[in-house]
């Protein structure tokens, strides 16, 4: 079976990395699409975004990396993904996937949502944590791929921050 497990991944965390690394023991394939959203201001590019989730994924031989733009239940469908694999954290998370899990149903009937309870090391991780944290120079190396941590403080060095 094949799945899909999408997201901005603005870094990649340790938390998503802990989610694909479960879902490739369960399913044949994993797909980790970057989602390309013009409307959101993004740290990375969705091209820097694909390198770091290849990088970090490199040693599990299942997981590809790709892009979309536009809807999730169309583009499972168009790569025939059988199950979307979302992670959960707490109960804000369960409530926004309960109700994306409804419309994806209704959108794309073929595809089936599983959510992976976050482990606890990572219940509090997110992409936004990690950015808040290193925009003032704090320590990242608890919520990223030691692979990333480099490429987020020298992006914070760039913009002179
Ligand atoms: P979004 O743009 O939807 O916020 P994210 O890249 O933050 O995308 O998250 C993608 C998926 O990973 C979502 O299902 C989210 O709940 C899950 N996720 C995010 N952070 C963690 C974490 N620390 N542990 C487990 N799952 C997580």
């Amino acid at each position: 079976m094949k799945a899909i497990y999408a997201g901005s991944f603005d870094p990649v965390t340790l938390g998503h990395l802990d989610i694909i690394k479960r879902a490739a023991k369960i399913f044949d394939t994993i797909v980790v699409a970057v989602l390309e959203n013009p409307n959101k201001n993004c740290l990375f590019t969705v091209e820097e975004r694909k390198k770091h989730l290849e990088i970090v994924t490199s040693d599990i031989k299942n997981v590809e990396v790709a892009s979309f733009q536009g809807l999730l239940a169309d583009f499972a469908k168009e790569i025939e993904a059988d199950v979307a694999i979302r992670g959960l954290r707490n109960a804000v998370d369960f409530a926004c996937e309960q109700q994306m899990h409804l419309i994806n149903g209704r959108l794309n009937k073929n595809i089936e949502t599983v959510f992976l309870a976050a482990d606890e090391s990572h219940i509090s991780l997110s992409s936004s944590a990690v950015k808040e944290v290193a925009v003032f120079g704090g320590n990242i190396d608890f919520m990223v791929p030691k692979e990333i941590i480099g490429f987020v403080q020298e992006k914070y060095m760039k913009r002179g921050v």
